[in-house]
């Protein structure tokens, strides 16, 4: 061998053992100096379409991590149980698994920051692709906010969509007050709304969490936004179908004012929010009936006052545009007022504490992060939009990743399946999630039902060993 052959040989060794750290030759299922390889943090629909754009446009192996003990982030703990149609993007993903067994796998149970570093993760990928959400609700942050029954959006709709081992809210409540003016708001009163009809039988509720919601003594809903109607974040479905709940009489009750001021900016507002401030107008007035559902506005909450269990009793609001005072009743309290983004640690962060983004996908890592790093979906761009704007995001950030590898043949990534093995992780694969995820189904057969899911992580990880 010539000499100078030699050395490049010993740069690459040097370069190898740098990398890969004490690493055994034993390597069951890739072969080192293979192809490039992505580590995406997060398996919600953000990181999933990016993965499925990534893989027909490039050689990449990936892996996936995920916190949960199963797949698909919001779509299967945060999208309504009524909203099925919806949830069938998982059948995209299904197909993207399968058909990519070769070169995509997943980690659940595995929760980055935690279990691997986000810096173990920079060394053993070239490159790491952040996709994982926004998943601390922001809270309410008045007096009394402790109280029992008092409650996030977030937490709610992840009991009723089954999130494991999740705590039970007491729903014998007659009179909810939700606090938000988003869809997460709407879906809860719509959950709340629709329960006792038996209309959710056939969803994917587990039956142990729709029996107490069957029960539910909600007979008064009232939405609080601190800002008026015309600063409403709904969406026109959602809102539409509150309106259409039988039984249930849901109004606007505004003042002169605001409708006329809704009134008059129609013919200046774009076509989308043109007709969600009609269908505002078209519900406006005062409800009457055995079950009401308010959609009050201008109402700030200052104050929970709770009885001497500490269970929620009232919520002291001001009202903004009267400069009163209002006490509400209230036994259940649900509050929907955004989410905090979390930066994992090693990720820079900006001055707004979101993650530092260099542009539109990539990250603003310093010059010694051996990976090239991305973020896409709430993770990079706030907790806003639905599922088709989180698509399109993850189509660029596919696009940007092939084309920044578009001359890179090979690779000497070694991925972290050894710091896992060593650590003794748990984690819960593709196979072991398509046992679940069949068992649910064939459950939920047997009572009519699209799935029951698995709500203990117990039950998760005794599947992982069968
Ligand atoms: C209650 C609710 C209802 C919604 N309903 C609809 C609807 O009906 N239609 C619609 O189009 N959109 C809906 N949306 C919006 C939609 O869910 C989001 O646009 C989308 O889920 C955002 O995708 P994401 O991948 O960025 O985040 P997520 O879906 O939150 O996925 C992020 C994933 O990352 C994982 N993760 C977090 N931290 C870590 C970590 N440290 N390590 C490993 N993994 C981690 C999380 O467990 C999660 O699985 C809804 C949102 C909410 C909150």
């Amino acid at each position: 061998m010539a000499k100078h052959d030699k050395l490049i040989l010993k740069m690459f060794a040097k370069v190898l053992m740098r990398r890969i750290g004490n690493i055994q030759f034993t390597y069951k299922t890739r072969k080192l100096s293979s192809k490039p390889r992505l580590a995406i943090v997060g398996s919600g629909p953000a990181g999933m379409f990016a993965c499925n754009g990534l893989l027909r446009k490039s050689n990449f192996l990936v892996d996936v991590f995920e916190y949960s003990p199963v797949p698909f982030g919001l779509v299967r703990y945060g999208v309504a149980p009524d909203h099925q149609e919806v949830k069938n993007v998982i059948n995209t993903f299904d197909a993207m698994f399968e058909k990519n067994r070769e070169r995509l796998r997943l980690y659940c149970n595995v929760k980055i920051g935690q279990d691997i570093t986000f810096d173990e993760l920079t060394r053993g990928y070239d490159a790491v692709l952040l996709a994982y959400g926004s998943y601390k609700a922001r809270k309410l942050g008045v007096p009394g906010c402790d109280s029992k029954n008092v409650i996030s959006g977030s937490d709610f709709v992840g009991w009723y969509n089954g999130v494991p081992n999740a705590p039970t809210p007491d729903l014998s409540a007659s009179n909810v007050v939700i606090v938000g003016n988003g869809n997460v708001a709407l879906d809860c009163a719509r959950v709340l709304s629709t329960a006792s009809s038996g209309s959710l039988r056939i969803s994917d509720i587990p039956d142990e969490r729709l029996s107490v919601l069957e029960k539910t003594a909600t007979k008064d809903i009232k939405i609080l936004g601190r800002r008026g109607p015309e600063n409403v974040s709904f969406t026109i479905k959602e809102l539409r179908e509150q309106f259409k709940i039988q039984e249930w009489d849901s109004k606007l009750e505004i003042s002169e004012t605001d409708l006329k001021n809704l009134i008059e900016s129609l013919p200046k507002l774009e076509r989308k929010k043109k007709r969600l401030t009609e269908v505002l107008v078209k519900n406006t007035g005062t409800t009457s009936g055995l079950r009401q559902c308010h959609f009050l506005f201008h109402r700030v909450p200052k104050e929970v006052v709770a009885d001497s269990n500490g269970m929620v009793r009232e919520l002291v609001v001001e009202n903004t545009e009267t400069s009163k005072t209002e006490t509400f009743p209230c036994e259940l309290l649900i509050y929907s007022i955004g989410y905090e983004t979390l930066v994992l640690d090693g990720v820079p962060q900006n001055e707004n504490k979101m993650i530092d983004m260099k542009d539109h996908c990539r990250v603003n890592m310093n010059a010694e992060c051996p990976a090239h790093v991305y973020a896409t979906g709430w993770c990079a761009h706030g907790p806003r939009g639905v599922i088709v704007d989180t698509q399109q995001q993850s189509s660029f950030v596919a696009d940007q990743i092939a084309s920044d590898f578009i001359h890179t043949r090979h690779s000497i990534a070694p991925g972290v399946d050894l710091v896992l093995n060593e650590r003794k992780v748990p984690f819960i694969s593709w196979d072991a999630w398509k046992m679940i995820d069949q068992q649910e189904r064939d459950q939920g057969k047997l009572s009519g039902k699209i799935r029951e899911k698995f709500t203990t992580f117990e039950k998760f990880l005794s599947k992982r060993l069968e």
